[in-house]
């Protein structure tokens, strides 16, 4: 890593400064960490994984016109970033029942919900991320009721956009947490997509085996941790063997 001025370090990334005003650099670590950083763990190649599945999907994002922090990879494991302010809201799009929401409410994992269920979340680790309403994020100020419009809006959409992405190549997106920031241009202000996406916050599951192929396997010592985000990646035609220049398409089952 070339000497530069780390700006944050987050269990599963690093932030440094970027080349120009307003751009940021983020390094994808191999750490991993699952219920509130009480189990830790590294798998290895995750984060040069990572780096290549976020790139494709906030590429394939700002293709269809949804606003992302993601300006370009810069190598394996690094990607040149937009600096946004960061609003400490934690978006959780849910299609399929798993997780914390099967325990809140007993409802059995793997139950498809009766429409995209939308939860929001405080940013904050020392509390363990808690659920919060609209009512506690405008009330506290942490967002206003036009971001939480856009945000809204804007996760819905990604919703519709990854679901159709990975039932293209034989994978349910049972649910996502996305976060955002605002980007200043000017008098203007966008709420833009922000930090990654990738296996480590999302359920993806095979279509038809119902094999999980996400941080669920680390987080319930399924084994084959690595394999699985491999898995995800080969699926979207973005292993990283295949080279820098030699991104291919997803690849369709039938
Ligand atoms: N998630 C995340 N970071 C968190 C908590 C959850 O990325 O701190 C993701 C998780 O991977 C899943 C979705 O958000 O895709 C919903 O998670 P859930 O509420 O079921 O919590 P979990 O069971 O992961 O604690």
């Amino acid at each position: 890593m070339a000497r530069r001025k780390k700006v944050y370090e987050g269990k599963a990334k690093v932030l440094f400064e970027g080349p120009e005003p307003g751009t940021l650099v983020q390094y994808f670590k191999d750490d991993a960490s699952a219920f509130n950083n009480t189990k830790r763990g590294i798998i290895t190649g995750k984060g040069v994984l990572n780096n290549r599945i976020s790139e494709y999907i906030m590429t394939r994002l700002n293709d269809v016109g949804v606003p992302t922090h993601f300006v370009r990879r810069l190598n394996m494991r690094e990607q040149l970033i937009k600096e946004l302010e960061i609003i400490p809201v934690e978006v959780v799009v849910r299609n399929v029942s798993a997780g914390s929401i099967s325990t809140r409410l007993g409802i059995p994992e793997g139950t498809p919900l009766p429409r995209s269920i939308v939860e929001y979340r405080y940013k904050s680790a020392e509390l363990g991320n808690p659920m919060v309403s609209e009512e506690h994020i405008t009330a506290f100020g942490w967002a206003n009721t036009q971001d939480l419009d856009d945000m809204l809006a804007l996760a819905l959409r990604i919703n519709d956009v990854l679901s159709g992405l990975f039932f293209g190549v034989g994978i349910r997106l049972v649910d996502f947490r996305l976060e955002f920031g605002r980007l200043y241009l000017d008098e203007e202000m966008q709420i833009v997509v922000a930090d990654e996406i990738s296996p480590d916050n999302c359920r993806l599951w095979d279509m038809d085996t119902g094999e999980k192929m996400d941080k669920d396997r680390f987080r319930h010592d399924l084994g084959r941790v690595e394999e699985g985000y491999q898995e995800v990646a080969r699926r979207l035609g973005i292993l990283p063997e295949s080279g820098p220049r030699d991104l291919k398409g997803p690849k369709v089952m039938q």
